[in-house]
C-alpha cells in the first residue's frame, strides 16, 4: 500500500497531454492553450478617456486656484468609437467620453463635476496633474508581448483578453474523451424495477458529471457484469478513449476481476491499493496503444459510490487536468478551518472526511456530515467540502485548525 501523495506524485507523472488542434474563439472557453500567445497589437490601442469630463493639457491647469480658476475655451466632444480629432490648441478643451481617444496635445483629463461649464468656456478651479484619467496605449498588452502561456485554462477573463487583442483561433488541446465503465451484477438501469439483490447504477451518473466538470467528454461503456469476458471486451472499447474510468471490482472479493481483466488487455497496473478513506481499493495503470506515444491511462475507483467519487476528486481529477493539458494537476479551493468537534481515528489513513464549512462571523468553521460509511451518498450531496485528516492523527480536537478541500461553492 503506497500513500497518497506517492500515489499522485506516480498518476501525475505518467501522464501526456492529449495533442493540440485549432479552435475558433467561440469555443475556447474552459479548453487549455497549447502555445503561448504574444499581443499582436497595443490594447487599448491608443491612449484614451478613463471617465466623462474634459481632454485638456495639464500645463494649462498649472495655475488654478478655486480663488483664481483658468478658464478654457471648449472646441467640440469626442465619443467613443470617434476617431482622432483635431489637435488640441493652447487654452483650449474638447469635451471627451470614456473610451474616446485623447486628442493630440492634451495630456490629463478632468472629470466633468469638478469643472464648472458655460457660455462655451469651462473653469478650472484645481491643477490636472499629467496623465491623469488617461489610460495610455499598451497598457493592457503590449504589442508584441506575451499575454498567455503554454498549458494557461482559458477561463472567461483569458478568453476576453484572446478577444481583446483580436486573435479569432488558437492553438488548445483536444477535449479528452475519457470512458466510464461502472461494474457489477447488481447494477440495473435506472428506468427498470429493481429485482431482489439488483442497484441502480448511480456511478455512471456521477462520473459523468465530475467527468464534465473536469472539463473532458465523458463516453459510458458500462455497465458490465462481474464476468471476465464482458468486461475485458468493455474495457478494451473503454481503452480507445483517451482515458478509461471504472468503478467497482477491485476489492478483494471472489467476484472483483477488473485488476484480472486489466492484465489480460495489456493494461500495465502501477499500483493498487493507497493509504486513504474512503477509496483504499484505488488502482491506476497504463495502456500502450502499440505505435502510439501516449499511453492511455486508467484508473480504477472501487465501487461504493462515496469511494467513486472522492477518488476521482482526489486522483483521477488532477490526471485528467494534465491530459487536458493543464499545466497544474492539484487545483481547487483549499481552505483552513476550525473543527466544530472532535474527530477521532485509529486506522492510519489519510481520511477525506464529508464536511460542511461555513463561515461564522468572518471565521470558516467546519463540521463532518454525518454517516462516513462510503455508501452513504447523501453525505457528500449535503457536503460542501472533504476535511483532510492526515495518516498520522489519531484525535483531533474541537477547535484544531484543518485543511478543507471544497467540492461546491460555498455561500460566505
Ligand atoms: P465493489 O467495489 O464492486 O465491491 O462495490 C462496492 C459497493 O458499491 C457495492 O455495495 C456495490 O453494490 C456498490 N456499487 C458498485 N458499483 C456501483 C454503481 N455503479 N452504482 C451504485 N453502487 C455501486
Ligand atoms: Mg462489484
Amino acid at each position: 500500500m503506497i500513500s497518497f501523495h506517492q500515489a499522485i506524485k506516480i498518476i501525475l507523472e505518467a501522464i501526456i497531454p492529449v495533442d493540440a488542434e485549432n479552435c475558433p474563439l467561440g469555443s475556447l472557453h474552459g479548453r487549455v492553450l497549447a502555445q503561448e500567445v504574444a499581443a499582436p497589437i497595443d490594447v487599448p490601442p491608443f491612449d484614451n478617456s478613463a471617465m466623462d469630463g474634459f481632454a485638456i493639457c495639464s500645463e494649462d491647469a498649472a495655475g488654478a486656484r478655486p480663488d483664481r480658476p483658468v478658464s478654457l475655451r471648449l472646441l467640440a466632444e469626442i465619443a467613443a468609437g470617434d476617431a482622432a480629432t483635431a489637435p488640441l490648441l493652447k487654452g483650449s478643451t474638447f469635451r471627451i467620453l470614456t473610451g474616446a481617444p485623447i486628442p493630440p496635445g492634451a495630456d490629463a483629463v478632468i472629470e466633468q463635476e469638478r469643472v464648472e461649464f458655460a457660455d462655451g468656456q469651462i473653469l478650472l478651479k484645481e491643477p490636472v496633474p499629467f496623465g491623469r484619467n488617461v489610460r495610455s496605449r499598451g497598457e493592457d498588452a503590449t504589442k508584441g508581448a506575451s499575454v498567455l502561456l503554454q498549458g494557461d485554462v482559458l477561463d472567461a477573463a483569458r478568453v476576453g483578453i484572446i478577444a481583446s487583442v483580436g486573435i479569432g483561433a488558437l492553438q488548445v488541446h483536444r477535449i479528452p474523451r475519457v470512458a466510464i465503465l461502472t461494474t457489477g451484477n447488481e447494477l440495473v438501469e435506472v428506468n427498470q424495477p429493481l429485482k431482489g439483490g439488483q442497484i441502480h447504477d448511480s456511478n455512471s451518473f456521477t462520473l459523468q458529471g465530475l467527468v464534465r466538470e473536469a472539463g473532458c467528454e465523458p463516453v459510458l461503456v458500462g455497465p458490465a457484469s462481474d464476468s471476465l469476458e464482458d468486461l475485458k471486451k468493455r474495457i478494451r472499447t473503454g481503452l480507445s478513449a483517451d482515458a478509461l474510468i471504472t468503478a467497482g471490482g477491485v476489492s478483494m472479493g471472489t467476484r472483483d476481476m477488473v485488476l484480472q481483466a486489466f492484465r489480460e488487455t495489456d493494461v500495465d497496473l502501477l499500483f493498487w491499493k493507497v493509504n486513504i478513506k474512503p477509496g483504499m481499493p484505488f488502482a491506476f495503470g497504463l495502456y500502450r496503444p502499440p505505435g502510439a506515444l501516449r499511453p492511455v491511462p486508467v484508473f480504477a475507483l472501487p465501487g461504493n459510490p462515496v469511494s467513486a467519487m472522492v477518488t476521482f476528486l482526489q486522483l483521477a481529477r488532477p490526471a485528467l487536468r494534465i491530459l487536458m493539458g493543464s499545466r497544474e494537476g492539484l487545483v481547487g479551493t483549499n481552505l483552513k478551518a476550525k473543527l466544530e468537534h472532535d474527530y477521532s481515528k485509529l486506522d492510519g489513513k489519510l481520511h477525506f472526511a464529508r464536511g460542511i464549512v461555513r463561515n461564522e462571523n468572518g471565521k470558516l468553521v467546519v463540521r463532518i456530515t454525518g454517516s462516513q460509511s462510503s455508501g452513504v451518498l447523501t453525505s457528500l450531496s449535503l457536503a460542501n467540502c472533504l476535511v483532510v485528516i492526515p495518516e498520522t492523527e489519531h484525535l483531533m480536537k474541537a477547535g484544531s485548525e484543518v485543511e478543507v478541500r471544497l467540492t461546491r461553492e460555498v455561500a460566505m
